[in-house]
């Protein structure tokens, strides 16, 4: 048998081995090692938790008492967290060793993890390209085997684009199923945990410890938490399917992933599925909506880093004033700078019912819309992005070109449905295409059930 101790050695040498791929901003060797031995004294006492011998990274968000946290943002530097992240305490509880904290966009803003204090991740596909972001690192960490699964968050896609730029599974769950206690706020109102793995079944299983009611998170739904493991496919019916039409004929879509697609509805009708076209009418809508109201929430859960209370401050400062303009302009880059920007202005007295209202209000027209499909249907498929991985600095200069790797994965957020996103084999090069499916609210079960048919 493998022992913890042995598991952790490995993964300490192939992180060892793979600096280049810039994954992990803090490895906890020692203190991976010396938990490895407890878990494996419980093992031998037959007293250990459900994830004994899982070695997790953790996205560099996620609070974890004692350990540093930093965003991918200078602004945190030299912070330690004061408590840790209810999601990480609770595979903790569970015997998962906790190797690491991964490198990611900074304040979880970006779509390939090139927005980093850090600098960028890349893929292990080829590293000419990037990860995907913003949970980038957390990704590659699996692509590469660096551990055995990672814990990222969601606000518009940052678990479910980068797995599939990576050929790995990631799984949003439906908003509230994961206490967000401990998770450094981005938007508040999209914000999710998600696990990044090799296979359905591991993320279904972090999911399900995961998940549940937290007194510190009153976000959080009470729901009972499913047996995700357990969950299968209701027999009683031929299950329906939408997918978006636009994924599969749109030239907006790389052909490979078009033709991906198709593959994969033709053999869900063979299999019995009832499988129809729908279009989004509200598809042109989803990046503007996201964008406005994620930038008005995080203009306003940024505010909190002011050079006084946090990490950096700028040395230099002579008033109250300049402490703060300084602080943050040096402590943040030039994304996160764009989007408090933003965010101020579109919840500004003038500005605010054009934009910040009127976001709300479309925010609620795609709810609306949503229900509607799924009123019919069981999933909703699409590609989880237009186009594989792109290359290191080819859309840095363009800010929408880049919004627009989000396409699919944003409306899950925006309604705060489940999306989990699976390989979906490769295109003529050899870079991973992902698939994504969407369903209800809390019906988490029923999707890592078909998505664990389809890998
Ligand atoms: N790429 C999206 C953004 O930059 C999604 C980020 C995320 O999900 N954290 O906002």
């Amino acid at each position: 048998v493998v022992t913890c101790r042995q598991l952790v050695e490995h993964y300490l040498v192939r992180i060892a081995e793979q600096q280049h791929l810039n994954v992990f901003t803090e490895v906890y060797a020692d203190e991976s090692l010396a938990y490895a031995d407890v878990i494996d004294q419980k093992l031998t006492n037959g007293a250990a938790g459900r994830l004994a011998g899982m070695v997790i990274g953790i996205k560099d968000v996620l609070s974890y008492a004692g350990h540093g946290v930093r965003a991918g943002s200078r602004i945190l530097e030299n912070f330690t967290a004061q408590f840790t992240a209810t999601a990480v305490q609770r595979l903790l509880d569970e015997d998962a060793i906790i190797i690491g904290r991964q490198n990611c966009d900074e304040f979880a803003m970006g779509s390939s993890n090139e927005n980093s204090a850090f600098g960028p991740v890349r893929n292990a596909a080829d590293t000419s390209r990037v990860p995907g972001g913003s949970s980038g690192g957390s990704a590659v960490a699996v692509q590469a085997g660096l551990c055995l699964a990672s814990i990222g968050s969601d606000t518009g896609g940052s678990v479910r684009q980068p797995a599939a730029f990576c050929g790995v599974v990631g799984l949003k769950p439906t908003y509230g199923r994961i206490s967000r206690w401990g998770l450094i706020a981005y938007a508040s109102s999209f914000d999710c945990i998600g696990p990044i793995a090799n296979t359905v079944d591991d993320a279904a299983l972090l999911l399900e410890i995961m998940a549940g009611p937290d007194d510190f998170d009153s976000t959080v739904s009470s729901q009972p938490v499913d047996a995700y493991t357990q969950a299968q496919l209701p027999a009683s019916r031929p299950l329906r399917i939408a997918y978006l039409r636009d994924g599969v004929e749109s030239e907006g879509v790389d052909l490979a992933i078009r033709e991906a697609i198709q593959q994969r509805i033709s053999s869900l009708r063979q299999a019995g599925y009832v499988v129809d076209p729908i279009d989004l009418s509200l598809l042109d809508s989803l990046l503007p909506t996201y964008y406005i109201l994620t930038t008005a929430e995080a203009s306003s859960n940024l505010s909190r880093f002011d050079g006084v209370r946090y990490g950096y401050r700028d040395a230099s400062v002579t008033d109250l004033l300049s402490l703060y303009k300084k602080s943050r302009t040096a402590g943040f880059g030039s994304e996160v700078r764009r989007r408090i920007l933003l965010g101020t202005f579109v919840l500004s007295a003038s500005y605010y019912d054009a934009y910040y209202t009127k976001a709300q209000q479309v925010r609620r027209l795609i709810r609306e819309e949503t229900e509607r499909v799924f009123a019919e249907y069981d999933f909703l498929l699409s590609p989880t992005t237009p186009t594989p991985a792109f290359k290191l600095g080819e859309k840095t200069e363009d800010a929408l070109q880049m919004y627009l790797a989000d396409i699919f994965t944003v409306q899950a957020n925006v309604v705060g449905y489940p999306a989990i996103s699976i390989p979906n084999g490769t295109d003529a090069s050899g870079l991973p295409i992902g698939l994504q499916l969407m369903a209800p609210p809390f019906q988490e079960g029923r999707l890592v059930a078909l998505a664990k048919e389809l890998t």
